[in-house]
């Protein structure tokens, strides 16, 4: 008998935290719901100190043999995982779509691409390679990557699966055992590729995923001495936050934070292309990335061609609940966050930007939102402040250097992007410009070969690439005197 797609979503779906692999319910339960509809699809235990704690003490017994354990079975481990997370695909990207509201498809590529690093990290395993080097003193100096120690990784709703699997991929590699804090909007994801990691082998206790009130279960997490490393994807306030609580135990810390990316289009860039990159780049996850371009500038001469372009192609993109045919763009998270958009579209119409498609939220209601195009007005809140909805503000510039230092001018710099012929203006500007990652004539930069990470207030820290592991491994040194 076949089932339907939202059917097998459910099938996955877990009312229970996982402590050290076994189901814990708790008493007091916090509701999800599926974006399009509100409608609640499951409730997730609220836990606290005490469970945090007990995940802890799960993740120290472990860490011992996890983490001395052969790496090449660590990489067998990861390999099996990946299959079945490859097996499970239609279920996780409909679970996915379900507490998500991406659309069926693009969460099932998703999964996909979270899988991506854990394939990535598989192999990485098996080259925690070290180094021989003589001393200045005689001896011979050996180094050797060891795991930092138990981690706490705690992750955002905007993409359940591979904000997870870029942090679990490469612990998992070094032999970090880890609590992991998912968002609270979207577990059932987390809880489900963690139920696929213990089938496919992982030692109890080296993988605990607790629900609750963030601030609670962030606070046992940072304070605790037993936590060597945290990893956090999320806002920038909660970010500062969090580093500022680690700070009297001196944990390892990766921050990956929010940007309010610049995509750059030259009067001399094939236009049809950056219109196509532009919206790939944006529509993800209905403008809900952090790397998706929040501000576009295009040279004063093209910018009425492009944007018209723009706003006619944006005009045509399918909106709708994640199982109709064909979507490309769903509902935003929460209703705050269509405020949000309301707001940006105001002020920027405010300061004389014109709207050129969209503008309003969905005539469907609920918490969806038309794909919108402005043009003109005042770039300086977008440089600010990340809209984090479907609206593409387009800004006329003169010259490269005004683009180059309104690009730059933000407290942000995770992504970038740039569309030109001029091989010479791409390696200037994409050396020039202030932040982590820059695609030239492409809108879509990640995968799991790619070091992704931020600079300034978009946080520090890499993930995915050969860098990724570097995060959740000390060198430690060896000194031989050999006679
Ligand atoms: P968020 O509010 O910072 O939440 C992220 C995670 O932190 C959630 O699990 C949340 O739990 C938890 N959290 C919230 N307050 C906490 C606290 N006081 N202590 C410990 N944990 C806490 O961010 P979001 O709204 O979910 O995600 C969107 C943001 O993430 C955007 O700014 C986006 O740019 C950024 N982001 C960055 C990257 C990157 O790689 N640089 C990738 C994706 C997203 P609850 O859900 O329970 O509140």
């Amino acid at each position: 008998m076949t089932i339907s797609p939202r059917d097998a979503g459910l099938k996955l779906l877990r009312e229970h935290a996982l402590i050290a692999g076994e189901v814990v319910t708790g008493a007091a339960r916090i509701a999800v719901d599926d974006p399009a509809t509100g409608e609640i699809i499951g409730h997730i235990p609220d836990l606290g100190v005490a469970e945090t704690q007990k995940a802890i003490a799960a993740a120290v017994e472990a860490f011992p043999d996890w983490s001395r354990s052969d790496p090449h079975k660590r990489a067998a481990f990861l390999r099996e995982w990946a299959r079945l997370i490859d097996e499970n695909t239609e279920g996780l990207g409909a679970l996915m779509a379900l507490e998500n509201g991406k659309p069926f498809e693009e969460a099932k590529g998703e999964v996909a691409y979270a899988n991506g690093f854990i394939k990535w990290f598989a192999g990485q395993a098996e080259r925690l390679i070290g180094e021989t080097q003589d001393s200045p003193l005689g001896h011979v100096i050996l180094t050797f990557r060891e795991a930092v120690g138990p981690c706490a990784l705690i992750t955002p709703w905007n993409f359940p699966a591979a904000m997870l699997t870029r942090k679990l991929g490469p612990a998992f590699a070094a032999g970090c055992t880890a609590v992991v804090k998912p968002a609270s909007q979207t577990p059932f994801t987390a809880l489900a590729l963690a139920e696929l990691a213990y089938q496919a082998g992982l030692p109890k206790g080296a993988l605990s995923v607790i629900t609750g009130d963030a601030a609670t279960i962030g606070g046992a997490l940072t304070s605790s001495p037993d936590i060597r490393k945290l990893s956090f994807t999320g806002s920038t306030p909660v970010g500062r936050k969090l580093a500022e609580q680690s700070a009297p135990t001196l944990k390892r810390v990766s921050m990956e934070l929010g940007g309010a990316a610049p995509l750059i289009v030259f009067a001399d860039a094939d236009l049809d292309l950056a219109v196509a990159e532009t919206i790939k780049g944006k529509f993800r996850n209905s403008g809900q990335t952090c790397v998706c371009p929040n501000r576009v500038y295009v040279e004063a001469s093209v910018a009425d061609e492009y944007a018209t372009k723009l706003a006619a192609e944006v005009a045509k993109i399918p909106v709708g609940a994640a199982f109709e045919p064909g979507v490309k763009v769903g509902p935003l998270i929460e209703d705050k966050a269509l405020d949000k958009v309301e707001d940006h579209l105001k002020r920027v119409r405010a300061a004389g930007g014109k709207v050129l498609t969209g503008g309003a939220r969905h005539e469907r209601g609920g918490r969806f939102f038309q794909p919108t195009v402005t043009l003109g007005g005042d770039d300086t809140l977008f440089r600010e402040e990340e809209t984090f909805g479907p609206l593409i503000p387009v800004f006329p510039f003169e010259t490269e250097d005004e683009v180059l230092t309104k690009a730059n001018d933000s407290e942000f710099g995770l992504a970038s992007y740039l569309f030109t012929r001029d091989l010479d203006r791409a390696f200037r500007i994409g050396r020039r410009i202030e932040a982590g990652m820059c695609g030239v004539n492409t809108g879509l930069i990640s995968t799991a070969v790619a070091p992704f990470g931020g600079v300034k207030s978009s946080g520090y820290g890499k993930e995915g690439s050969i860098h990724g592991i570097d995060e959740y491994v000390d060198i430690k040194a060896v000194t031989l005197a050999l006679k």
